[in-house]
């Protein structure tokens, strides 16, 4: 077995490590204070390559595997859930239209992800339809050669940017023989007549991602922007679901790692009882559970990945890795606020970002219970 990094890996890690530094750092504070989305980051991350880090080089992008993948966004994710997120949906929408686009949409669409000219989202929730899929209300009937779709989605990221295009889309067009709906997956492009954003929310971190309200009001299609086979849509969303339980692994591994080192420095710094608090045994433990947690969620991030990149089945694992990862993330940033007092109250320190950030890790990408609910039933449950 061997645990250690390729070059590529190890060259990938450092160039993500230097960039989070130098560009994630600063824009956070501005996204945090004029809740913007960060253009001119997002054009730099590009010019590295990486929002077509998954997308093959056929189609204009870097053509490397999860596991590099999710080894850059733990770096990211030290700094910047925000950027992290973003990151991660686009990767997340490019890889289903690899796996499942035709050829013609593939050509049409995966060079402007890859360039990161166009923005990935998608479009599932609705205000009835969070965990259960099926109470979706949203509704594509096919008119003519065009698809008509009414409905409307909340919550969705990435979607309301002057960048974002080609929002992947849940719709129900039928019903299933077992009286399930049946549920596909539509190409919207941005400019589609009868597709409107609606209201974007405030929301308590994340605040340079655009999260909003997507209205279809007699929306019209190409019946060809259908994506994959009518019926397919829940399947291809759990496709890129499993990717982006994985990604929630390393964003909550990178969250811990931003909380350990926060608090590793505070610690050693602050001065109570005329020792720094890292004398504290009460504070080594929490900063060694921290430690614990964050090398825990990294390997069972990796082992996950390394499974996707393999074309293996890692579904338990996926959920395995963002329900372990983001549970100890919450924790980690309960101890960070603990370890810095009073401090970590106050909006400029980053353990405040990161308390803020960390509860929504166990929500997204399906909530935590839905993971326990997922593996025990791999367990036979
Ligand atoms: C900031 C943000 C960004 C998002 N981005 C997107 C996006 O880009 N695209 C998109 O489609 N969606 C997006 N979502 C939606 C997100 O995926 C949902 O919020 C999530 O799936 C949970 O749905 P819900 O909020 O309706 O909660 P609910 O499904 O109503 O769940 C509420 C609670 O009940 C629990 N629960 C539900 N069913 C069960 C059960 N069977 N057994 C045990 N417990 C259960 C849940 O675990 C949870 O704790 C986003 C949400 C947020 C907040």
């Amino acid at each position: 077995m061997d645990f250690s990094l390729s070059a590529e890996q190890r060259e990938i890690q450092a160039l993500a490590r230097d960039f989070t530094r130098k560009e994630i750092a600063p824009a956070q504070l501005e996204m945090d204070e004029d809740h913007e989305f960060p253009y001119a980051l997002w054009e730099k991350w590009s010019d590295l390559g990486m929002p077509g880090i998954l997308i093959p080089e056929e189609y204009g992008g870097s053509g490397l595997d999860a596991l590099t993948y999710v080894i850059a966004l733990e770096e990211v994710a030290t700094e910047s859930n925000t950027f992290a997120l973003i990151w991660q949906v686009h990767v997340l929408v490019a890889e289903m239209y690899r796996k499942f686009a035709s050829a013609e949409q593939k050509v049409h669409w995966l060079p402007p992800f890859a360039r990161g000219e166009k923005l990935g989202a998608i479009g599932l929730t609705e205000a009835g339809a969070g965990s259960d899929s099926q109470g979706m209300t949203t509704r594509a009937a096919l008119d003519g050669n065009q698809w008509s779709i009414d409905g409307t989605k909340i919550f969705i990221s990435n979607a309301g940017t002057r960048i974002s295009d080609g929002l992947a889309l849940m719709a129900v067009t039928g019903a299933r023989d077992d009286g399930r709906k049946e549920i596909s997956t539509f190409i919207v492009p941005r400019d589609a007549e009868g597709f409107t954003l609606g209201q974007s929310f405030a929301k308590m971190a994340w605040h340079g991602m655009d999260n909003r309200e997507l209205v279809f009001d007699g929306c019209r299609i190409p019946a060809g922007n259908i994506m994959g086979e009518r019926g397919a849509g829940l399947r291809q969303a759990l496709g890129g679901l499993n990717l982006g339980r994985v990604a929630f692994g390393a964003i909550g591994a990178g969250l811990i790692r931003g909380c350990l080192e926060e608090s590793l420095d505070y610690a050693k710094q602050r001065k109570q009882f005329g020792k720094p608090l890292s004398d504290f045994q009460l504070t080594q433990a929490k900063l060694a559970n921290m430690a614990t947690g964050m090398e825990a969620a990294r390997r069972l991030t990796h082992y996950a990945a390394y499974l996707f990149a393999q074309g293996a089945d890692c579904r338990k694992e996926a959920a395995m890795a963002k329900l372990f990862a983001t549970q100890r993330a919450t924790e980690a940033a309960l101890d960070a606020f603990q370890i810095h007092g009073g401090y970590a109250f106050m909006e400029d320190y980053k353990v405040n970002r990161f308390y803020r950030e960390a509860k929504i890790l166990e929500i997204g990408e399906g909530t935590n219970e839905i993971q326990q609910l997922y593996i025990a039933r791999q367990l036979g449950c």
